[in-house]
């Protein structure tokens, strides 16, 4: 044994000292399972929502990172679940992501934050509300306002810094794409980190928790992949990579960080929608290049005769799409972002290549800021995520 590292390590242990969570306390170096009680349901019984603290041996910054807020969005609760012990789900073995020995800084993992919700498979809270529209909480609201109410004091106000994972509603598919505020310098730093090909500027609807917590002081990016009501691999793998993107950013693990081949950041997009009712038929998947005026669905009546085409109305990126046939006149079809011609080269030659995966962390990513002046800002009530 190297003693002088074993010293050291010591030292900085007792500086470093204790976490302390919901008056529980973690030593350095160890991880502990535990529960934020939320009062108790109708059968008496107490209910929790389950928290993971893993607080590292070394000095850093503390990290929370949520999962479900929506009860129906899984993905998150996948990512969370993978991160902290690898693909076969068993602790203490060679593929767990992070050990707690070898973290600097602590990490709080939410995985299930709607715990009712995720068991009603809705994407609610039990009395009907949008739980992401109820931030900060309160301690004397509704059910939903006094959950809210516990996962900021407890959770978020002990962090500095937030990653929220989400995905899209089960008519529709997002590809992985992490949004943030743009104008905050901490959180487009780590939404860079996090390596998405795809970063949305936008603070997040009035009461999300991404809004409230970056104006509470805490820098936080959410990440949208995928669908709800399932794992999905792509979306697991590119949220562990992700996350651990970032904490190899801060310098709380000793990791290369992996960049993606290409990257837009947008600062507005579109939503093209069902120009009538029908049957939608898409001719484009989520993450293709799209031409302006291309044709990338039609409608057809019920007898599947083509009543309308859909029309792209840019060069562009599909980033979201509807994945249910049934159309109302204005439901949301595609959510394309407007990429230049030469751009859309560049994207089409790095997939093609076989280069789909990732780059070395010395390359410069091709990098295109979107300001998509005809476009208009996505409505996030509107259109919930
Ligand atoms: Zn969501």
């Amino acid at each position: 044994m190297d003693l002088e590292a074993d010293t050291g390590c010591l030292k900085s242990m007792s500086e470093w000292g204790e976490f302390v969570f919901n008056g529980q306390k973690v030593a350095p170096g160890s991880r502990l399972e535990t529960a934020l009680s939320v009062g108790k349901d109708p059968m008496g019984q107490s209910a929790n929502i389950p928290v993971q603290i893993l607080h590292g041996a070394e000095k850093g910054p503390t990290i929370a990172v949520t999962a479900a807020i929506h009860g129906d969005e899984l993905n998150g609760t996948g990512i969370i679940h993978h991160l902290v012990y690898g693909d076969d789900h068993i602790p203490g073995t060679r593929d767990d992501h992070i050990d707690p020995t070898q973290l600097s800084g602590t990490l709080i993992l939410v995985p299930v934050v709607n715990v009712e919700g995720m068991m009603m498979g809705a994407r609610t809270t039990p009395d009907g509300r949008d739980l992401n529209r109820l931030f900060p909480g309160s301690e004397s609201g509704n059910q939903s306002r006094r959950l809210a109410h516990a996962l900021f004091t407890k959770v978020v106000k002990q962090s500095d810094y937030l990653i929220d994972l989400h995905t899209a509603p089960i008519t529709r598919m997002n590809v992985p794409q992490i949004r943030a505020d743009l104008d905050n310098a901490k959180c487009k730093k780590i939404a860079r980190a996090f390596g998405t090909k795809v970063i949305m500027n936008s603070k997040g609807p009035k009461g999300s928790i991404r809004r409230e917590a970056t104006k509470a002081g805490i820098p936080t990016i959410l990440l949208e992949s995928g669908t709800s009501h399932r794992f999905e691999p792509d979306a697991l793998e590119n949220g562990v990579l992700g996350i651990l993107n970032v904490l190899s950013h801060l310098d709380m693990l000793k990791r290369d960080i992996v960049k993606p081949n290409w990257r837009i950041i947008v600062r507005k997009f579109r939503w093209v929608r069902a120009p009538v009712g029908g049957i939608l038929h898409t001719l484009v998947v989520g993450g293709s290049t799209v031409k302006e005026g291309e044709t990338i669905a039609y409608v057809t009546d019920p007898f599947g005769a083509r009543v309308d085409d859909v029309l792209s109305p840019v060069n562009g990126y599909v980033v979201g799409l509807a994945t249910t046939p049934l159309v109302r006149p204005g439901d949301p079809i595609a959510n394309i972002v407007f990429v230049r011609e030469k751009k859309i080269q560049e994207i089409l030659e790095k997939e093609g290549n076989g280069k789909e995966s990732q780059i070395t962390h010395d390359e410069e990513v091709a990098e295109q800021d979107i300001d998509d002046e005809d476009g208009s800002t996505l409505d996030e009530t509107e259109i919930s995520t």
